[in-house]
């Protein structure tokens, strides 16, 4: 059996593949053996029965040639007791396979041995045939006991062909002592000598290569069982890992989507966050209608920057914890940038509107609270915009869309409130986005001009002064009116280009015209968002060098908004330079804004300009401010214009009432300079 083991090896390495190695050689080994002993073991009674038949046939042809001897009926005798033996081995080995499919290499060894034992002692006494019988039989006798002998040897080169070395001692056990013996006794028969070892030699050979071919066949079964096997427990683990691997990469998908969908600062969702849970939303229940709050924190900037990043970052924690008390979980609530946080309300058409007024009086109870941090004690209002699905079936974006304006026109018309969307507003937003983008084009499509209206002193009836008054032709829109650029101008910063060249050309045509009287000035509205360029000064007084104009004919007009606490400071040094320049600074649309008639002494400023919408009304209420803003104006040592006169009526009053200057189209339009053509003038009741 060592010599199979070497087999093992050697077929084992020509047969496998190393790539593929699948079965140590040992453990192939291992179950080659015990298929060899299974198979021999079911040869087993072959080779009884042939040992029996020829015994038996042996004794017979001896005893009918007169031959037998009583030895060898023992010889039969015996060789029948063993081959019940080896029956009954066979058996108890049947017996044992039965019960262990694996047979333990224990039981493999015992089992072997005995088998070998068996083939090793019948052998044996077919020896005793050769050297006891042949010599003592003669003639016939001696060649057909030859015959039978060569003919079991050639029958044991496929029995036995599973045992190796104890099949070869079995044939040489056969054939050898016969050969040996025909050789060596009295009357030699050579030639049958000589016929039984070629005959040997042959079977060996014979014996050898069926050996070969069924150890190849038993390697080759379990290479590939072992195969088939490997590729199964591959595929199990290959199971198993995609199985944990399906749960990682499906926790890993959690947690990347929580971080996707959530705001790292505050916790809430996002804007793929909101998006998403609205698609999820939709997809669960069809039927609800949604409403979408945008709610923008009230000068969050003042606070970022004012205070520092860090404590704005708490404040956006701690408004989005309160609003998060106020939003259950069949809502969503999210961050979409900044200090803008959007709550996603989703119930029934009939419940709709009276959770939004709930959850938006809710949420302004929980934020208006103070908030503590870090010593700081900080009042934080928000504007809200509201849009409602209601039936309709608008895209989340959309939504969010309407939702922003409707909050855009809360900041616009004074903070703090609650706006809905309506489609005028989002025709007005349209109206303002391609006014914007006209509006940058503009300036290089030199579509601006100017027109000027004068400014009477309600004294002399002379002009005092004229207003630049600009005006847009627009390619794309037709003429705009100021009142609808002008804020869009400021919002996008494009008013500082524009204000300045507003200012330049003003000043030129002023200067540059020989019919204007030297005394007459120029008087140019300009937004605060001009003022607070830094090079604001600069700017002016390059103007003015360029130009030629005396800086004591040029007028600025700004708004009350001016007083607005946040900027004084900044805008009261700016006007202050501009003043000592001797630029006179006139407040326009006076009564209109802040309350600014007790901080008149805040800025230095020459005259008021009282808003034409009292001047238009000059209801009961009209005449309180205009009379009380005439008082305090000259108080401080201010003119009053009065502008948006349009009548006599209008003027007789107000120039009654004590105003200085008058403005409107009463004594003329604005237009194209010189503008003499001033009503008033021809009127009766003309000063002198
Ligand atoms: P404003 O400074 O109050 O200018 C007076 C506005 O009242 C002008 O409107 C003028 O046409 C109008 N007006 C004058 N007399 C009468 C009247 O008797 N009755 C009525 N109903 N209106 C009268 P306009 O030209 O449409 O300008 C509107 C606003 O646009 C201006 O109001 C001013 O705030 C702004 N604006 C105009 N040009 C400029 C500019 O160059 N720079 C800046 N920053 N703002 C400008
Ligand atoms: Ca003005
Ligand atoms: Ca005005």
């Amino acid at each position: 059996m060592k010599k199979n083991a070497g087999l093992v090896r050697r077929i084992g390495k020509r047969v496998l593949d190393p790539g593929i190695e699948i079965n140590t050689g040992e453990e192939l080994a291992g179950k080659v053996q015990r298929d060899l002993l299974d198979l021999a073991y079911r040869n087993n009674w072959a080779n009884i029965l042939v040992n029996l038949a020829a015994g038996v046939s042996m004794v017979a042809m001896f005893w009918l040639r007169g031959d037998l001897r009583a030895e060898t009926v023992i010889w039969l005798l015996v060789v029948t007791v063993i081959c019940c033996v080896r029956l009954w081995g066979g058996y108890l080995y049947h017996l044992t396979r039965e019960n262990s499919t694996e047979l333990s290499s224990e039981l493999l060894r015992k089992w072997r041995f005995r088998y070998q034992i068996g083939v090793i002692v019948t052998g044996l006494l077919w020896s005793v045939v050769g050297v006891i019988e042949i010599p003592a039989v003669q003639g016939e006798s001696q060649f057909l006991t030859m015959i039978i002998i060569a003919g079991m040897a050639g029958g044991a080169t496929g029995i036995l062909a599973p045992v190796f070395l104890v099949g070869r001692f079995y044939l040489c056990a056969l054939l050898l002592p016969p050969a040996v013996i025909l050789s060596v006794m009295g009357d030699a028969n050579y030639i049958l000598s000589a016929l039984a070892l070629v005959f040997l030699l042959v079977m060996l050979v014979t014996h050898r290569n069926n050996h070969a071919v069924l150890f190849r066949s038993f390697v080759l079964k379990h290479q590939n069982q072992g195969l088939i096997e490997d590729l199964k427990q591959k595929n199990r683990i290959t199971e198993d890992w995609n199985a944990t691997l399906e749960a990682r990469v499906e926790q890993r998908t959690e947690e990347l989507q929580n971080l996707v969908e959530h705001d790292a600062l505050t916790g809430v969702l996002n804007r793929d966050g909101i998006v998403a849970w609205f698609e999820r939303k939709k997809r669960s229940d069809a039927l609800l209608d949604y409403a979408v709050l945008f709610i923008d924190l009230d000068r969050f900037k003042q606070i970022n920057d004012g205070l520092s990043h860090a404590i704005g970052d708490e404040v956006l924690r701690s408004v989005s914890m309160r609003l998060s008390e106020c939003v259950d979980d069949h809502h969503a609530l999210g961050r979409w940038g900044g200090d803008e946080f959007l709550i996603v309300l989703a119930a029934s058409s009939a419940e709709l509107h009276p959770l939004v007024e709930t959850v938006v009086e809710q949420a302004q109870e929980a934020v208006s609270q103070p908030i503590n941090i870090v010593g700081h004690t900080l009042h934080v209002g928000f504007s809200t915009g509201v849009a409602f699905s209601s039936g309709r079936n608008p895209s989340i974006s959309e939504l969010i869309h309407w939702a922003d304006l409707a909050a855009a026109e809360v900041k616009r018309s004074g903070r703090g409130s609650v706006h809905s969307y309506d489609k005028t507003l989002l025709l007005e937003q349209e109206r303002r986005l391609s006014v914007t983008q006209a509006l940058r084009r503009a300036m290089s499509a030199d579509e601006f001009d100017i027109e000027y209206q004068p400014v009477i002193d309600a004294h002399t009836g002379d002009i005092i002064a004229y207003e630049a008054l600009l005006r847009w032709n627009s390619a794309v829109l037709g003429p705009v009116v100021p009142d609808e650029f002008i804020p869009i101008a400021e919002e996008s910063a494009l008013i500082v280009d524009i204000g300045e060249w507003c200012m330049r050309k003003a000043c030129r045509t002023i200067q540059d015209d020989a019919d204007i009287p030297e005394s007459t000035k120029i008087a140019i509205n300009v937004s605060i968002r001009q003022i607070v360029m830094p090079n604001f000064a600069h700017m002016v007084s390059r103007v003015l060098t360029d130009t030629g104009l005396a800086s004591g004919r040029l007028v600025l007009e700004v708004t009350e908004s001016i007083f607005e606490k946040r900027q004084t400071a900044q805008i009261a040094t700016v006007l202050d330079q501009l003043h000592n320049m001797g630029i006179e600074i006139y407040i326009d649309d006076f009564g209109t804004g802040y309350s600014s008639l007790s901080r008149l002494h805040e800025i230095r400023i020459d005259a008021v300009k009282i808003d034409k919408s009292f001047v238009l009304s000059m209801d009961e209420n009209a005449r309180v401010v205009i009379e009380g803003a005439i008082l305090i104006a000259h108080r401080f040592g201010l003119k009053v214009i009065a502008e948006g006169i349009e009548t006599s009526e209008q003027r007789a009053e107000l120039m009654a009432m004590g105003v200085d200057a008058y403005q409107g189209y009463f004594f003329a339009r604005p237009g194209q300079i010189p503008c003499r053509d001033i009503h008033w003038k021809n009127e009766p009741d003309q000063p002198a």
